[in-house]
């Protein structure tokens, strides 16, 4: 089987003991490999039943698909655990060389049980592996903790992947951070490293990762990058990186602003809008790069600006929005100080943002006061922004409460504030905007792992960007029917290409799947088309859906927050418009096949996805 390694390295922290177990082909050729990280997630929970994420039962999966480190547009390494913030599926993709380094060090992934007693960090260099004490590790930020792992290891383009302070202190939406500054944001994958006591994994590997077909693949990686050279939304990315997105989706609705109570950002005036990637690149220097050294992706979307005498990363889109349009902030100098202490705390910028919003509406409202937080919190004030993501990183005063995510801090701080909590499942709402497309409200509800744009990136079809006329997708969903169906088919497609770890900015309005499917097979081995590639993302998909429910998912969850649903806007581009989930809601189950009281999936639709045997 191409592109797999065949090993997979599981590590029992609490007794410092590792194993290296053979990866197993009939799951690799269900699910691929993301999926297979959530099968043997699905195989913990039902031999222990329900699982404290930040305790000793909970496990930690990292696995890099077999597009990693083989193809030349992408690269996605996944995390998988049960997250904190929701207490179901958890995961996070993470660009950059961290898998290609897992494999070309010997294995498909690595698996994390139990927990150390002191801090450790692990390192895996060409397959020797050491657990190392993290004592003087402990309570660094990122930076500093790459140095001197870096220096104490001493291989040149070592990669690690790091928690900060958040991580440690268990802040439930701590993220994981690359040295390479990619990180693993969502879900709080970062406070179960944190809880396991590891402070950092840095990996090198030297060994050459085999392919099925070399001179098919190198055909399609130079038609892929065609491609993307003659594709305007790959032109865009590689121009601006998300961050380029920003004005367009200010103008288009499509973004947070005061906690989603408003529709206008500065007036709705480009000439007044200072946070976007094009502004940006005229204020600062700044370069475009690959995610990191081992992909050459063409794309080169992740950004960089000069500052200070340094190349910083330049914040993406979800950030300028989440911590900019959303808190009232038009400062591109406010907003890189800010994604930089994110990354150095390892704070997930979205869940940050949205929680930070979500305060400065409570204080607006008098549901906290300047005693409680020990300054004002007021819309658009930097100081107090920067002031209270040290305080959830370090749990201090009121951001031990925050650091909790907004579904548990608004039960804390008065019930009523859980009418303006924007969050699903646990899991707070990223930027694009349910009441501008409906599709990524439906999206939100009904994803495996809550509120996530990148589960079904149908905003990109609403909008005409990326249409699937493979997939019978030929112009922009308008009915209801079509909105639900489109997003199922994303759902799947983001689902496999997460399992096989291939980049989805690639791709959507870039190149069709029939290319995908070549390359799959090119990769791999197996002989799969377009339809085949459905039906394993959608296999995934159902597979999560049978893990929550084991973990005790009920169908009310399935929802979205009630001011998208029941609070139009009177002002901008949405004035007027609400998601019609519980329409949409229907649809999905019906199409979906799930009973309508138990959300379970139908044996039928099991038997089809051959989830049917061992698995309920
Ligand atoms: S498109 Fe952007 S995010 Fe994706 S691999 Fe290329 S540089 Fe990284």
């Amino acid at each position: 089987m191409g592109g797999f390694i065949g090993r997979i390295l599981d590590i029992d922290l609490t007794s410092r003991t590792y194993k290296i177990h053979s990866t197993k082909e009939e799951w690799v050729k269900l699910y691929s490999m993301m999926g297979y990280a959530i099968r043997l997630l699905y195989e913990e929970v039902r031999r222990k039943g329900m699982i404290d994420p930040l305790g000793s039962e909970n496990t930690l999966i990292i696995v890099a698909g077999p597009l990693v480190g083989t193809y030349l547009s992408g690269s996605k390494t996944a995390f998988v655990s049960i997250s904190p913030l929701t207490g179901y599926l958890g995961k996070s993709m993470m660009a950059g060389s961290f898998g290609t380094m897992i494999k070309r060090s010997g294995f498909d992934g690595i698996v994390l049980r139990g927990v150390s007693t002191t801090p450790v960090y692990i390192s895996i260099v060409n397959g020797a592996v050491e657990i190392r004490s993290a004592d003087h590790l402990w309570g660094k930020k990122t930076s500093e903790t790459f140095k001197v792992i870096e220096e104490e290891i001493g291989v040149k383009n070592l990669k690690i992947a790091a928690i900060g302070p958040a991580g440690e202190k268990l802040c439930r939406f701590a993220c994981i951070v690359s040295n390479e500054y990619r990180v693993a944001g969502r879900t709080g994958i970062g406070a179960v490293m944190g809880s396991k006591k590891v402070k950092a994994i840095a990996v090198y590997g030297e060994s050459t990762i085999e392919v099925a077909d070399k001179r098919s693949l190198s055909d399609l990686v130079r038609k892929h990058g065609e491609a993307c050279l003659k594709s305007p939304r790959a032109n865009a990315l590689k121009s601006y990186g998300t961050a380029g997105g920003l004005v367009t989706y200010v103008l288009d609705g499509n973004v947070p602003i005061k906690n989603w109570s408003r529709g206008v950002f500065e007036d709705q005036d480009p000439a007044k809008i200072k946070i976007t990637g094009q502004v940006m690149q005229q204020i600062y220097k700044s370069r475009g790069k690959s995610c990191g050294t081992e992909v050459p992706c063409v794309i080169q979307c992740h950004k960089e600006v000069y500052v200070d005498g340094t190349w910083v990363k330049h914040p993406e889109f979800e950030t300028l929005a989440l911590m900019g349009t959303n808190l009232l902030i038009n400062d591109p100098g406010a907003l890189i100080t800010i994604n930089r202490a994110c990354d150095e705390l390892g704070l997930d910028t979205i869940s940050t943002g949205a929680v930070i919003g979500w305060a400065m509406e409570c204080y607006e409202r008098g549901y906290i006061s300047k005693n409680d937080v020990g300054f004002e919190l007021k819309w658009g004030d930097v100081d107090a922004v920067l002031n209270l993501i040290n305080m959830i990183a370090y749990r201090e005063g009121i951001g031990s409460i925050l650091a909790e995510g907004v579904a548990r801090a608004c039960k804390n701080i008065h019930p009523n504030t859980c009418d303006f909590a924007p969050h699903v499942k646990g899991l707070e709402v990223p930027a694009h905007h349910p009441r501008r497309y409906y599709t990524i409200g439906l999206v939100y509800a009904t994803s495996n792992i809550g509120a996530s744009h990148l589960q079904g990136m149908t905003f990109l079809l609403e909008r005409g960007v990326a249409l699937l006329p493979e997939y019978g997708v030929e112009e922009p969903p308008k009915s209801l029917e079509d909105k639900v169906r489109s997003v199922i088919i994303t759902q799947n497609l983001c689902n496999f290409l997460d399992s096989v770890g291939m980049c989805k900015f690639p791709v959507f309005g870039v190149i069709d799947f029939d290319h995908v499917a070549k390359v799959y097979s090119a990769v791999t081995g197996y002989a799969v088309d377009k339809d085949e590639v459905m039906k394993i993302g959608e296999r995934v998909w159902y597979l999560e859906r049978l893990l929550n429910l084991n973990l005790g998912l009920k169908v009310v969850e399935d929802r979205l927050p009630s001011r998208f649903s029941e609070e139009p806007l009177n002002e901008g581009p949405v004035r007027g418009s609400v998601c019609p989930i519980g329409d949409m809601l229907k649809l999905f189950y019906e199409y979906r096949k799930l009973d309508k009281k138990s959300g379970y999936p139908e044996p039928a639709k099991l038997k089809e996805l051959e989830l049917d045997t061992g698995l309920q």
